[in-house]
């Protein structure tokens, strides 16, 4: 038996764990459509990571130029490399037009065209008439601030429905039954160290990426990704962990973001020689090609010698052909942050970048909906009881193997709605709900109290640097077979690594060290599942770029082509994780449409 932890009961008809984009608007939606909803989170609502999204959110209103859903809905399967499931993405590009109209009449301040419509800009694999058009002008912005203005407007929408606020709490574990169905969360009050029961007809996971597994991430040190943390833990797998977006431009050194959007107004990335390269890889999209090609021609750059810098370790990104007035009016914070982050006026000096780690296709999987599906008696969408999850520790599948830019923002919204209205059709307002046991969450009690009373000899930031440092090395932009067998031997190891722990502080009271180190928990199961799927994938696809599945030329050096094996690998791979053990399997992709509207793409070769 546990200490005795006092425990405050309370009762919902719906618990949401995060307050980013996906989190506020599942929230206002189902206060919205009549459910009791709490919203727990561990940092102030419009501190959530959403709050740096810059570039902005794709949907095709054709503001600016010629577009239509459908070309919307083309360019995300391709960018997916085709594994993304095609009747979300019809969902998602199609209510993509009502999803942001409706965020301009909830207040989000987009910059506006002279006509006084939403701005868009082009964006990395966004373009029009099926791929065969130009470049489409799709993502809305708010200058370079949109995620910023996104955010706070979804915050005072919640304020205005008669959504509960649990601000600073911390979730630990779900709270499942014998049945497999979940039944709500445990959560910490971080300020008190109490703890609370939210018991709930529905959970909804919203607890964003889990980039920090990494050492160099543009993502904030909150983005540990406690919710595929906890799916982990009640026993439920995840989906394409393998596939880890590097973001084309972080600053060199400091890994912020300089978004796509620069690139979208006409920046340039140039090598040693001052050369346009990306017009020897992508000669029709150049600069503007999707994420996971960009990253590699510019890996295949340095390794080929022709870097920049001192050490011929990183690129420049060229802003200094636009003129200074756009740049203030469109960019004005990517200008601040290359001032303060890498001492450049863009005005003058390139920026000096580097892919960094940016976003996790993976996560739990789920339905457009937003249910919890998973694999159970043959069943591959096998609807989990009571769970959903949306945004960045959701795997719809969307976005496949590589997610588009902007496609984020959209993501997190449709199927933050989507969930409400699911909700709103499938629960009823105050219904009944069974007690919970306490057996349903002791071992959520007995982990809790190990971690509190850990007096191991690893302090938490050395295995977190262990952790961080073998991923950047092993499942990087490139993975080779031996890089990739080393890394799952190291994770494996830091995994273990965690039973010799230690906290150095008791109390209860913003116990930092001890949330840090039940965000390492959280970190530790995810970085082996990526690992791990990602050894087990014999092909190149999307973000997973494998050497020994790579066109080569007659010296060995790689060619900017990647060798997709459909015939075995068109599937999602599926992972559960218990302690250094995982077990995998698979799920068809859905090469089928919701509507005959559009009609499905069929794989085929992916050039930019
Ligand atoms: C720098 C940057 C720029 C980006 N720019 C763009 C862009 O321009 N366009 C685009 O489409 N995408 C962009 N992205 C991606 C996109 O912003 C993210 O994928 C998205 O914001 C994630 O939103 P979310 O709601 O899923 O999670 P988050 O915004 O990360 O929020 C997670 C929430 O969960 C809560 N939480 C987590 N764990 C717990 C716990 N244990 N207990 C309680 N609460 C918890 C947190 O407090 C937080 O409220 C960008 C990402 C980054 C990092």
């Amino acid at each position: 038996m546990t200490a005795a932890y006092k425990i405050h009961e309370h009762t919902y008809d719906m618990v949401v764990v995060g307050a980013g984009g996906a989190g506020l608007r599942a929230t206002f939606g189902l206060a919205h459509k009549g459910l009791k909803t709490a919203c727990l989170s561990k940092v102030f609502p419009t501190r959530s990571h959403t709050v740096a999204a810059q570039g902005g959110i794709s949907a095709a209103l054709g503001n600016m130029s010629e577009d239509d859903w459908r070309y919307h809905f083309y360019d995300t399967i391709k960018g997916s490399d085709w594994l993304g499931d095609q009747d979300a993405i019809e969902y998602m590009c199609r209510e993509a037009i009502p999803a942001v109209i409706e965020l301009e009449h909830q207040g989000v301040p987009f910059s506006r065209t002279e006509d006084g419509r939403i701005y868009q800009r082009p964006f990395g694999g966004m373009t029009t008439r099926m791929g065969t058009g130009p470049a489409a002008q799709r993502t809305c912005a708010a200058a370079d601030r949109t995620g910023h203005a996104i955010l706070h407007t979804l915050y005072q929408q919640s304020l205005a429905h008669s959504a509960e606020f649990f601000i600073e709490y911390f979730a630990l574990d779900l709270v499942m039954d014998a049945e497999g169905a979940c039944r709500g969360v445990l959560a910490m009050d971080m300020a008190t160290g109490e703890l609370h029961l939210f018991r709930a007809q529905g959970t909804v996971l919203a607890t964003g990426g889990y980039g920090r597994a990494y050492f160099s991430a543009t993502s904030a040190h909150t983005c540990t990704g406690d919710g595929g943390g906890m799916a982990l833990r009640a026993g439920l797998p995840l989906q394409d962990m393998e596939f880890v977006q590097f973001h084309p431009t972080g600053i060199y050194g400091a890994g912020c973001l300089i978004t796509e959007g620069v690139r979208g107004e006409g920046g340039i990335l140039r090598n040693a020689k001052g050369e346009r390269f990306m017009e020897r890889y992508a000669p029709n999209a150049k600069d503007l090609a999707s994420r996971d090609v960009v990253s590699r021609s510019m890996t295949i750059e340095i390794r080929e010698g022709r870097g920049v810098g001192p050490h011929q370790d990183h690129i420049h990104l060229d802003l200094t052909h636009l003129n200074p007035a756009d740049i203030h009016e469109k960019l004005p914070g990517i200008a601040e942050t290359a001032k303060i982050f890498a001492g450049v006026d863009v005005t003058k000096q390139p920026i000096p970048v580097l892919p960094t780690v940016h976003y996790n296709m993976g996560g739990l999987q789920t339905n457009y909906h937003g249910e919890v599906v998973t694999l159970k008696d043959g069943n591959p969408d096998s609807v989990v009881p009571g769970l959903y999850a949306i945004g960045e520790a959701a795997c719809v599948s969307v976005h496949g193997a590589n997610r588009l830019g902007s496609n984020s923002l959209l993501d997190l919204v449709v199927f933050g709605r989507a969930v409400a209205n699911r909700c709103a059709e499938t629960i009823r307002p105050g219904a009944p709900q069974p007690t919970v046991q306490r057996g349903a969450y002791e071992p959520s009690l007995a982990n809790l109290d190990r971690v509190r009373n850990a007096s191991g000899g690893t302090p938490t930031a050395e295995l977190r640097l262990r952790m961080q440092r073998a991923m950047q090395e092993d499942a990087a932009v490139f993975r080779t077979p031996d890089g990739l067998k080393r890394g799952v031997e190291r994770i494996r190891e830091c995994v273990r690594g965690f039973d010799d722990i230690r906290i150095s502080d008791r109390s209860l009271v913003w116990n930092s060290d001890l949330m840090e180190t039940l965000e390492l928990q959280n970190l530790l199961g995810q970085a082996l599942a990526t690992i791990v799927s990602a050894e087990n994938r014999t092909e190149s696809r999307g973000a997973h770029a494998r050497e020994d599945f790579w066109e080569k030329d007659e010296q060995g050096n790689l060619k900017d082509e990647g060798i997709r094996r459909d015939e075995e690998w068109l599937k999602h791979t599926i992972c559960w994780v218990d302690g250094d053990q995982t077990r995998i399997d698979y799920r068809p992709v859905h090469m089928y449409t919701l509507t005959r509207d559009v009609d499905v793409v069929p794989p085929k070769k992916r050039t930019y």
